[in-house]
């Protein structure tokens, strides 16, 4: 067999001088490597550096878009319309950057553009195999970020554990990319374990030591370690990991558990984790990283005035993960109010007409989730009905907006049945409908429509008041049923009326009642645009309204 030389590096004789970190996990699944690869990004951001990351999935879906949120958590959208992984969500939200479709790469992705390129012809006539033809598509979109020129450090986070099957391709890559470009132009960050055995009160580093092994077998030594543990590491410890792992001292990095997100980022600076990463790079480490606005942001966070309770009503509510850029919107939105919000999760699937009342009692607000069908949709229905006639404030998203509307159809408009079609095909009331071009989409993947859209707001609106007086916005999309503008003339006469609207399409983005304190729906997800530099003003309206509504709340029982 010849060794056919496809190397993406010599590709690019304008190389530009990108830097790149690559982190890698070990010992086990569910470390926090996104919240690593992000806290790093701050850190270097709020150096001047200019940073983006990428994260590289090994299961073979082309992109998340079609799996459950059971089994990898929120699918989330970026500006160009990519369906990523949520660690995408948290680039954007600690680095306020936004990401793309670039930014996320799976092993699906990867086989099938090697798989259309022999297609068409491109190998000509060599066999195709994983080393070269895959290891080379990996380092190409792996150095597609870099060659922009746009960016000086690119993390590149590796998803799964070392020693996986499905991850070997990657690890190849990140070590030919290694040896390509030099020791101080990429680096590979180790992310483990250090677990605490109670019986023997120790921490122990047997795991790491051989998961850096494991590394190693695949060629790579670790530049930094980074060590997840319960409990303080000794400096004794400290020692052990660096000789026994083969890094400096100063490169072993202790991340324990914190009580949020956010404290990671600083948690990191304490340790040195940006220092470090530079020392390894050859960039200068002179100036300090501001970190003003966020220290701000963590500390109205940690120190609330008040506190509400927000009702979640969605169908994934056992996994925490599927609703992740709601529940990080609403901690942001909270922090700008100096209010806690809890967020209570109900099951939309358990409510009914007899236990509904007790479901929401206690609810400050109510958020009916996105979702996909027709599994919980009744109980949805209820809840907005709920927050419509106990005029509480409500936030009705994607799904939730299209139950706005269908509650509204029946319950106002005596509109019996009215559904969406994607929950009954032939009901005599569609006022939620499939668009003409999405009649004849049959593949699942990719199809919704994705993305950024134009929304023109109706002057004097309440959403027009939350977005600051703005006539125009943009905001993401994944769905592909609309409200259908048959219905519109006759939503709007009896008062829900249509807010906002994409003027290319006509399709109505956002619905809201005038005669209620705050209840809006919309077609769209804020929640992927909120960030901690940016929250996003629909959650801030919308915790602002609630705190409003159960002070108002107390005082009544109170006068
Ligand atoms: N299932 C609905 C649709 O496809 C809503 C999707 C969502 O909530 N993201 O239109």
């Amino acid at each position: 067999m010849q060794f056919v030389s496809l190397n993406p590096v010599n590709k690019y004789d304008h190389m530009s001088d990108t830097k790149y970190v690559f982190v890698t996990g070990g010992v086990t699944s569910s470390l926090g490597k996104g919240i690593i690869a992000a806290s790093l990004a701050k850190l270097l951001q709020a150096r001047g550096y200019k940073t983006t990351i990428q994260k590289l999935d090994p299961y073979i879906n082309v992109d998340p878009g079609t799996l459950n949120p059971y089994e990898h958590g929120e699918c989330y959208v970026t500006h160009d319309g990519a369906e990523t992984d949520l660690d995408l969500g948290h680039y954007e939200r600690f680095l306020n950057v936004k990401t793309s479709q670039a930014n996320n790469v799976t092993t699906g992705r990867i086989y099938q553009s090697v798989i259309e390129k022999e297609r068409r012809g491109e190998f000509l006539g060599k066999t195709v195999q994983v080393i070269p033809h895959i290891t080379n598509e990996i380092k190409e979109r792996i150095q597609l970020l870099g060659n922009t020129g746009e960016y000086d450090i690119i993390i590149t986070e590796i998803g799964g554990t070392v020693g996986d099957i499905e991850s070997l391709p990657y690890i190849e890559s990140v070590r030919q990319l290694k040896w390509e470009l030099g020791g101080n132009n990429a680096i590979v960050i180790h992310l483990t374990l250090v677990p605490y055995l109670s019986a023997a009160g120790e921490l122990k580093t047997k795991p790491t030591q051989h998961s850096v092994k494991t590394l190693m077998e695949s060629g790579i030594q670790a530049d930094i370690l980074v060590c997840r543990t319960e409990h303080e590491i000794s400096d004794e410890i400290r020692e052990k990991l660096a000789l026994f792992c083969n890094v400096k001292r100063e490169a072993v990095i202790q991340s324990i558990d914190a009580s949020t997100i956010y404290d990671v980022p600083i948690m990191m600076q304490k340790e040195g984790l940006d220092t470090v990463t530079l020392q390894k790079l050859a960039l200068p480490d002179t100036t300090k990283p501001d970190l003003t606005q966020w220290n701000e942001f963590l500390d109205r966070h940690k120190n609330p005035k008040f506190e509400v309770t927000i009702g979640l009503i969605g169908k994934y509510v056992e996994l925490q993960d599927s609703y992740k850029s709601i529940l990080e919107s609403f901690i942001h939105a909270g922090a700008i109010n100096e209010v806690k919000v809890n967020v209570h999760s109900i099951h939309s699937e358990y409510i009914n007409a007899s236990n509904l009342e007790q479901k929401m009692m206690g609810l400050d607000g109510i958020l009916v989730a996105p979702g996909f069908g027709e599994r919980g949709i009744e109980g949805k229905v209820m809840a907005v009905q709920y927050a419509r006639e106990n005029r509480i404030p409500f936030l009705g998203i994607c799904l939730g907006m299209q139950m706005v509307v269908i509650e509204f159809a029946r319950n106002v408009l005596g509109l019996k049945d009215a559904n969406s079609t994607e929950m009954m095909e032939d009901t005599p009331h569609p006022v939620i409908s499939l668009m003409e071009e999405q009649k004849s989409v049959t593949n699942k993947g990719g199809t919704m429509r994705l993305g950024a859209w134009d929304c023109e707001l109706k002057a004097g609106t309440l959403v027009q008041k939350m977005y600051h007086g703005e006539t125009a916005i943009s905001e993401r999309h994944r769905h592909r049923y609309e409200f259908n503008n048959d219905y519109k003339e006759q939503f709007e006469e009896a008062g829900l009326i249509a807010s906002g609207i994409n003027k290319a399409t006509n399709l109505v983005e956002i619905v809201e009642l005038p005669d209620h304190p705050w209840f809006i729906g919309v077609q769209y997800h804020p929640e992927y645009k909120s960030t901690v530099a940016n929250p996003h003003p629909l959650f801030i309206g919308f915790v602002k309204a609630v705190l409003a509504h159960k002070k108002q709340q107390t005082n009544a029982s109170l006068a």
